[in-house]
């Protein structure tokens, strides 16, 4: 961490950076609001805490840990924890921020929080894995809570890690306090449809922004790179809408075929083997290939920075998903927007899985579980208002789906603020 880091001097290109002028940008649209921006270029609350385990072998180590509650305005804080050995304070509180806007861009009753723990999980045992996420749990304890602050995966946390939280809070409370946090299995209060929530999300912007653009999905040719739990859920269902996936990159390469590539077989190897497993049913082609495979929407859900400027240049799409968190650099954006290529940004195009937390946590209070269908109509229709009320403020300013997100969430954000006033 640096030692010059404060809320309001960014390291340089870093994502508080980004998010930072990226606030910026919708201030001409804010109107009279615009007196309250600066609430959103500091995080209400930073906590910094030492995670000390004993080790298996008997030695003591420490780890560092955050949880950021960006803005509370809304509603509680809701955002993953990650486990990261490069994690920073920074990084936190620029993912913390995305949270509060997203939230807002789908209007959930909420505000934007992030944490994170400075491991490499992979190099623990299960129980020194255990001890980690039971101590963090307790040291943001003080924090965290059903109705001011619910933790999620995120990075290298699952379900199992969401049950020791929810374990070691409840503990601390005295009770069983299931809404503690949201991702849990599905006997301990986790909802249906949360797994594909993301993907799902992907795919109704997807077909929304088709639908607008004139684009029929029977037959578009779809390129996504990153084939987890966003890709590879998105790909299936854009195929079921029979649309073909053309290129598919994932860590292990980059698999084309033109007319299309058979999921039903490249989904269950690529969980094993990656993508370049499947060599039977397309072509394996260097992967900086995968950026000028002839396409019409192109789906990056793998990493932040991926969609660089020289790849917007190069890329055949009319439509860009944004299923990963920041995968386009800004100077992309800029070429793209000016390329004509419609970026539906990830802020809403993966709250899916943000919204099916929400639906995780109110499912919680009532105890009163909804089937798979309810699930996926009511993600349906939060997703299909949200995009159409962002497709119009767009369309009245003559600006960018990104920007017009930002501006409808930062309105949101800030109109509550201005209706709660400062304290005292
Ligand atoms: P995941 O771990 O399930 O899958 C990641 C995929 O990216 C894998 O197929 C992996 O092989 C691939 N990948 C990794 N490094 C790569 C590289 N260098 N080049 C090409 N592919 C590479 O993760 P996920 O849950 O699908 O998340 C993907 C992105 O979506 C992340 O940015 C995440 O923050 C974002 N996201 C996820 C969710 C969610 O609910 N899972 C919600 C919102 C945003």
């Amino acid at each position: 961490m640096s030692e010059q880091l404060s809320f309001v001097s960014p390291t340089a290109n870093s994502p508080w950076g980004t998010y930072l002028s990226q606030v910026d940008r919708v201030v001409p649209y804010l109107g009279p609001l615009a007196r309250w921006v600066e609430t959103l270029k500091r995080p209400k609350r930073a906590l910094i805490v030492d995670v000390p385990i004993e080790m298996d072998d008997g030695t003591i180590a420490h780890f560092e840990g955050y949880r950021v509650q960006h803005n509370m305005s809304r509603g509680p804080g809701k955002g993953g924890i990650r486990f990261h050995p490069d994690v920073t304070l920074e990084e936190v509180m620029a993912l913390s921020a995305w949270m509060t806007i997203k939230t807002a861009a789908v209007n959930l009753p909420y505000g934007g929080a992030k944490g994170g723990i400075r491991v490499d999980p992979k190099k623990l045992s299960p129980q020194e894995l255990e001890k980690v996420t039971r101590r963090y749990t307790s040291e943001i304890g003080i924090i965290i809570g059903p109705h001011t602050d619910i933790p999620a995966p995120d990075v290298n946390t699952n379900a199992q890690i969401m049950a020791w939280m929810m374990d070691t809070y409840s503990m601390n409370v005295g009770g069983t306090a299931t809404g503690v946090v949201t991702g849990k299995p599905l006997h301990l209060g986790g909802s249906l449809g949360r797994v594909k929530a993301t993907g799902r999300g992907v795919f109704v912007t997807g077909r929304e922004a088709a639908r607008r653009l004139g684009m029929d999905l029977r037959g578009a040719r779809i390129a996504v790179q990153g084939f987890g739990n966003v890709g590879s859920v998105a790909a299936e269902l854009f195929a079921e809408a029979g649309a073909k996936i053309v290129a598919v990159q994932d860590h292990t390469g980059t698999i084309v075929n033109s007319n299309g590539l058979d999921l039903a077989k490249l989904v269950p190897i690529s969980r094993t083997d990656g993508v370049v497993g499947f060599k039977a049913g397309g072509d394996i082609v260097p992967n900086e290939d995968f950026w000028n495979t002839p396409c019409d929407i192109l789906i990056p859900a793998a990493l932040e920075g991926q969609l660089t400027a020289e790849r917007a240049q190069k890329t055949t799409a009319k439509l860009v998903l944004e299923g990963a968190n920041g995968p386009t650099v800004p100077q992309a954006d800029d070429i793209l927007a000016e390329r004509g290529v419609l970026v539906v940004p990830d802020v809403i195009c993966n709250a899916g899985g943000v919204t099916v937390s929400y639906f995780e946590w109110v499912q919680d209070f009532s105890s009163f579980f909804w089937d798979e269908d309810e699930i996926n109509v009511r993600l349906d229709r939060i997703m299909m208002n949200a995009l159409n009320h962002i497709w119009d403020t767009a369309d009245k300013h003559k600006i960018t789906l990104r920007t017009a997100t930002y501006a409808v969430a930062c309105e949101r954000i800030l109109m509550a603020r201005q209706e709660r006033g400062l304290y005292p």
